[in-house]
């Protein structure tokens, strides 16, 4: 309806415009007089007018690759650029905490185990602290301190008490 054509492409004119929008993308951007040639031709097997006024419909290359048939938004191309800069970013990572253990190999491990003893010490009702060698939680009787940095205080007398009371 409203259409003055009435065109339908049938299956060996689809099968047509397939075969020139892929030689369309293996058209590079300087050979863009071979690509107006290929796009003409697409527009006719289409059945459609030039554009209006008898104007030619302009292929564009893409901005990335410099060929003809897509877009930046679909160009393989930099679609494996962003690709492999993700791989980088995800290596460039892992090499940085890879350093990071080397530098001092047993710290991560501190860390987790005085979080781990710390929070077990709270659960048991011990009061606890860091020891002055580095080593992580120890109970404040064993140093023989007062105070506490977990959940319980040991008072001078050797007294229990939870902490903020
Ligand atoms: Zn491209």
């Amino acid at each position: 309806m409203g259409r003055t054509s009435g065109y339908r492409a049938k299956k060996a004119d689809k099968e047509v415009v397939q075969g020139l929008r892929d030689a369309l993308s293996r058209t590079p951007a300087y050979e863009w007089q071979h690509a107006q040639r290929l796009m003409n031709e697409i527009i006719d097997a289409l059945g459609k007018p030039r554009g209006p006024m008898g104007g030619r419909i302009v292929p564009r290359a893409c901005k990335v690759c410099h060929y003809f048939g897509h877009t930046k938004q679909w160009c393989p191309v930099l679609a494996k650029q962003e690709e492999r800069k993700a791989i980088a970013e995800v290596k460039a990572e892992r090499e940085w905490m890879r350093k990071q253990r080397a530098r001092d190999p047993h710290a991560e491990r501190h860390r987790n185990a005085g979080k781990h003893q710390g929070t077990l010490y709270d659960e048991i009702g011990v009061p606890w602290t860091m020891h002055p060698a580095g080593i992580g939680p120890f109970p404040c009787s064993y140093l023989g301190v007062e105070g506490g940095m977990g959940k319980w205080v040991r008072g001078a007398d050797g007294t229990v008490k939870m902490a903020l009371e």
